[in-house]
């Protein structure tokens, strides 16, 4: 018997799909996710379209989680890798300095928000979003001396002990001890849900004044924090854009009290939600942003980029193996330079306008979308019963069975879209940049029909 008995195969033969999804469900953990969901064995993939071994291709509305920019193996991607590969750089380098590195820092700075560039130091992260994340979390504690941290209902910001604490899934929470002693959860201005039962601007405005007058109430039970955390646009949390107005007001809120003021762009990053970095929509200027998935092109790479004053902690405050892989800056470079050079987060905002803009004309004929919402290309669909009654702001009990159905519909109709938000029923599109009309169409075609499909039997008298 060889070590890969029964399943070694010549380069370019088909794999046998069932056979890999079969073992992938003996010998995985239980924990896994998107492969539950999408019983699919990819093995080609270019653009928006991955190819599955049983020669099955599917529109790719999930991007590796919002990571594909530019999507799948997109020729300025492998140019870059072939290029550095064959000139016989060092892949791992631990966090030395390399002229791949070199080049990534002096592209990525020219993005950064004005207000940021000048003053801005990076540092580089074990390559996932959760560890840039626990590195922003530990760079204002030392900076500040303080502990606690501000974060918001529906966040994600990783699964790491800190990250996790600052989200908001209380199921992933609830089996770890400890986990968010210290941090104060604040509403998030969710328009279709409002925390405050009455949506739209006025439940921002109640948001930001709820924050405000509990960080003033010397009985309000908060101890001086050492950030406030914030997602632009909550991505896990189903697409759920947060008001420019709520935004600057958090800033002015944090900036009067010393409170540092970290912005997640792990999801928003890189021209997704129309603008290169979610902020500049508001115009605020943030005293860190943590960053991944996009940047590196589709290969791992986290950092953290903040203003230089809070640059005081010790070397090897937040160190890691894995911080210079330099496939992954020669990838990143190609991402940042391909997105500013084509304008696609013009391209995402106008694409992604009018995406929603259709979506939202379904309404009426398909009454199980309850609300249509994002920014740019970071899209979300909530699905709900619409034979329920409707709460105080006219939203609808959410339909996470429907949502479920209709992923799978999708799937069925060679589209691939995750679900996310509260309840898992909201349908998110996180398509690439690059996105043509014609695929748009498509995807818009494919998803109407089938919440059509799914929910014409599912409503037919049953419950959601
Ligand atoms: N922050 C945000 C906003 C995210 O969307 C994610 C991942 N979905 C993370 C942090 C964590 O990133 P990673 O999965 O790479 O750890």
């Amino acid at each position: 018997m060889t070590l890969n008995d029964g399943i070694s195969r010549q380069p370019g033969a088909r794999a046998d799909a069932g056979g890999v999804l079969r073992r992938q469900r003996a010998r995985e953990s239980s924990a896994r996710t998107y492969a539950r969901s999408f019983p699919i064995v990819p093995v080609k993939a270019s653009g928006m379209t991955v190819e599955g071994a049983d020669g099955r291709r599917y529109l790719d509305c999930l991007s590796g989680a919002g990571t594909l920019a530019l999507g799948h193996n997109h020729p300025v991607v492998l140019e870059a890798i072939r290029r550095t590969v064959d000139g016989g750089a060092p892949l791992h380098v631990l966090d030395l300095a390399t002229p791949e590195k070199d080049e990534f820092v002096e592209t990525l700075f020219a993005t950064l928000p004005d207000g940021l560039r000048d003053r801005a130091r990076v540092h580089f992260c074990g390559p996932a979003g959760t560890d840039a994340v626990e590195a922003a979390l530990k760079l204002m504690q030392t900076a500040t001396g303080r502990h606690g941290l501000i974060a918001f209902t529906g966040a994600y910001h990783g699964m790491t002990a800190g990250a996790l604490a600052a989200g908001g899934n209380v199921t992933v929470k609830a089996p770890v001890p400890g986990i968010a002693a210290d941090v104060t959860r604040l509403p998030y201005p969710y328009a279709y849900r409002c925390p405050f039962g009455v949506g739209g601007e006025r439940g921002a405005e109640l948001a930001a004044t709820y924050a405000e007058r509990l960080l003033d109430d010397p009985a309000g039970g908060v101890v001086p924090p050492a950030a406030m955390i914030v997602e632009v646009v909550q991505g896990e949390g189903g697409a759920v854009p947060a008001p420019d107005g709520w935004l600057r007001e958090m800033r002015r809120v944090t900036a009067e009290r010393e409170i540092p003021l970290i912005v997640d762009e792990v999801q928003t990053g890189v021209g997704r939600t129309g603008a290169f970095w979610a902020v500049e929509h508001s115009g605020i200027v943030p005293d860190a942003i943590v960053m991944s998935k996009a940047i590196g092109g589709g290969l791992p790479l986290a950092v953290i980029v903040y203003r230089d004053d809070y640059d005081g902690w010790l070397p090897g405050a937040h160190t890691g193996t894995f911080r210079g892989n330099t496939l992954a800056m020669a990838a990143g470079t190609a991402t940042l330079r391909h997105v500013v050079r084509e304008g696609l987060a013009a391209r995402a905002a106008a694409v992604g306008a009018r995406v929603m803009s259709r979506l939202d004309g379904l309404r009426t004929e398909l009454p199980a979308i309850g609300d249509v919402r994002g920014r740019g290309l970071m899209i979300g669909v909530e699905l709900v019963d619409p034979d329920a009654a409707p709460d105080s702001c006219g939203a609808r009990p959410p339909a996470p069975r429907t949502a479920a159905e209709v992923r799978a519909a999708c799937l069925d109709r060679g589209l691939i879209v995750e679900l996310g938000g509260r309840y898992d029923a909201t349908v998110r599109l996180l398509p690439p940049l690059t996105i043509t009309d014609e695929e748009a169409e498509a995807v818009l075609d494919r998803l109407a029909d089938a919440i059509a499909e799914v929910t014409s039997a599912r409503f037919a008298g049953r419950p959601a």
